[in-house]
């Protein structure tokens, strides 16, 4: 695109010399583009649950006499309203992570710890599904960054391999450490991923199926939100897969030496 310039002062030096100050606003206007996107784009996604919710409740109103009744729609209620909770919630975590805010949180992370609690926290999803998660390759792996934020951004990744993998087959995530950098791969043996649809997934709100995805109780802010958490931390997200057999997401981040009170060789790599 053209650069937008603005003239911010004007300042005759002599009759035949005017000093100007040009600003270009290019990235400025293409920040408020976006942001402005995204506002149009969260409040769409939004109206249904809300106007799930609304409905539900004038139909708990009107069937106060039918008790039944009520506990179908009262479970439903809750059912919507928890989706309307992730959802807002997984805005916020987005649009903290598109701001130019800092880091809550930077430090020494052990990859250890966060894929530990990427694991632990959809352990019931995982059972619930039938999927085994299986954790490998190297221990020991240290990158700088927020530990809460990368264990979110593997978390999305493990959500969407046990979401999208039929019952009774497993997910691997694998670490290693490549040329100075640290390799977080989550595998699938899944349904897989279009070639025409493996760059649009890491935009909001994509979904490449979005029938299935909505039983999955997707948001469509799982890869935007791990791609920009990743981005954060001065790393990318590779991802490789074939329809029908399954996927491979990569993040990879700059990685850093053990801090020197961790730095035990017995518990070196495998
Ligand atoms: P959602 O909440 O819908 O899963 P995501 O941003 O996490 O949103 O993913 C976007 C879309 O990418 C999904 O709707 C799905 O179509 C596709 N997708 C993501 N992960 C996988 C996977 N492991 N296997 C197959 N499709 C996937």
């Amino acid at each position: 695109a053209e650069p937008r310039l603005v003239v911010v002062r004007a300042t005759p030096i002599s009759p035949r010399l005017t000093l100007l100050v040009i600003r270009d606003i290019t990235e400025r206007e293409r920040v408020e583009q976006m942001r402005r996107d995204f506002v149009a784009n969260t409040s769409h996604e939004l109206k249904t649950p809300v106007g799930a919710v609304t409905l539900l409740a004038e139909a708990i109103e009107s069937a106060a006499d039918d008790p039944p009744q009520v506990r179908i729609f009262a479970s439903r209620l809750t059912a919507e309203a928890n989706r309307l909770a992730l959802l807002t919630s997984r805005i916020m975590n987005l649009s903290r992570l598109q701001s130019s805010d800092e880091l809550t949180e930077e430090r020494d992370v052990s990859v250890d710890e966060v894929v530990a609690a990427a694991l632990d926290t959809h352990a019931i999803q995982a059972g619930s599904a039938g999927v085994d998660v299986v954790r490998g390759g190297t221990r020991g792996l240290w990158v700088r960054g927020d530990p809460q934020v990368l264990s979110e951004a593997v978390g999305n990744l493990v959500a969407n391999a046990i979401a999208y993998s039929p019952q009774g087959s497993s997910v691997g995530v694998g670490v290693k450490s490549v040329d100075g950098v640290v390799e977080i791969a989550v595998t699938d043996r899944g349904i897989g991923i279009a070639e025409g649809d493996q760059d649009r997934v890491f935009e909001r709100f994509y979904r490449a199926d979005p029938a299935r995805a909505r039983r999955t109780g997707g948001s469509g802010l799982g890869l935007s939100i791990v791609k920009h958490a990743v981005q954060r931390h001065g790393g990318e997200v590779r991802l490789w897969s074939r329809p029908g057999r399954g996927s491979t997401f990569t993040i990879r981040l700059p990685e850093i030496a053990p801090p020197a009170d961790q730095a035990d060789p017995k518990r070196g790599r495998r």
